[in-house]
């Protein structure tokens, strides 16, 4: 697999052949356990995959537990914009860009038309699920071992643009600008092929502006307020409250406005901005960070407890948590007073 070169337009027509689509259960944004947990983390959002791969893209996406449907759509995304006649420069082919080396250790007849051709959506499909799941049993190795260290998805990502040696040798995401930049896309990616359950609803509870932006009661980790930054020492503002909450449970809006933000920041990963009005004299907005996806869109008009995505620990971030922030006039202000804590 490579990246396509940033050369001129050398695609060339690839072998345009109908693959032959086998039928499945489809299982799509199925959401288990309670009805307030809404943990929905591997299951696929089909609205931005073409139907005619949407099987596959969840047979390829069940492999292994790491390599998710939203993981392989991402990738399908960022090696050809779902395009599969591509070509690159370099010579990689069809919807998952194998280069032919690749292909040859990693290709099947999974479609069963007796060919095993990387421009069968299919073949290419699947084949993506095995190495991409076979780089995730590889970093898991090196992290039984001591030898590397963080989430498994991120390390299996970055061996899989620059190869698992790579992430041996630095023990960990390799300091290569391409490398980092494809991780931290393919988790931006991923937002928006996540499903989500949304129970939609909610009120602001008598005497409070905003409605807490979880389901449930969560600890606050680290409270608004000056502290003592871990790593330099130095007194900052935290700008926000953490809740410590699980990955993949809903975020929800503490009050209804017009989300004027939906996207990806380097700093607050994907992250939601969502504009009140004015309160109180004052332009107040909120704001939903390190999610690990996205459920609403810019322009969007939201209510009390509309779900805007995913807890997650994207950005800089050192595990899932959600950092909430309330804005006034553009100032950050402590969340707690808005949200009765
Ligand atoms: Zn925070």
């Amino acid at each position: 697999m490579s990246k396509e070169g940033g050369g001129a337009a050398m695609w060339v027509a690839g072998a345009g052949v109908a693959a032959v689509m086998m039928p499945f259960v489809l299982f799509i944004g199925v959401s288990g356990g309670e009805a307030d947990a809404g943990v929905v983390g591997g299951a696929l959002n089909p609205k931005h995959v073409p139907p005619e791969y949407l099987p596959w893209v969840l047979k390829a996406g069940s492999l292994c537990a790491t390599i998710t449907p939203p993981v392989i759509a991402a990738q399908i995304e960022a090696e050809s914009a779902w395009i599969n006649y591509r070509t690159s420069p370099v010579g990689a082919q069809g919807l998952s860009q194998f280069m032919p080396e690749t292909w040859a250790g990693w290709g099947r007849d999974d479609d069963g038309n007796g060919r095993i051709d990387p421009f069968d959506p299919g073949d290419a499909i699947m084949a993506q699920g095995r190495y991409d799941c076979a780089l995730a049993r590889d970093v898991e190795r090196y992290k039984a071992r001591g030898i590397a260290a963080g989430p498994t998805l991120d390390l299996a990502l970055a061996a899989y643009n620059a190869g698992p040696g790579a992430v041996e040798k630095y023990g960990g995401i390799p300091p290569y600008k391409e490398t980092q930049g494809y991780v931290v896309a393919i988790k931006s990616a991923m937002a928006k092929y996540t499903a989500i359950a949304d129970p939609g609803g909610g009120t602001v509870p008598a005497g409070q502006q905003m409605a807490m932006p979880l389901h449930g009661d969560f600890p606050v980790t680290s409270p608004y307020g000056m502290r003592v930054h871990p790593v330099t020492g130095v007194h900052k503002l935290h700008t926000g409250m953490d809740f410590g909450v699980p990955e993949g449970r809903p975020v929800l809006a503490a009050k209804e406005g017009t989300v004027t933000f939906a996207g990806w920041n380097a700093a607050y990963g994907n992250r939601v901005i969502i504009s009140h009005g004015t309160i109180g004299g004052a332009q107040i907005s909120t704001t939903y960070n390190h999610m690990s996806a996205l459920n609403v869109a810019t322009g969007q008009q939201v209510g009390v407890g509309t779900v805007v995505g995913l807890v997650g620990s994207t950005g800089y971030s050192t595990g899932a948590h959600l950092h909430f922030e309330v804005q006034q006039n553009g100032q950050y202000v402590n969340p707690a007073p808005w949200i009765g804590r």
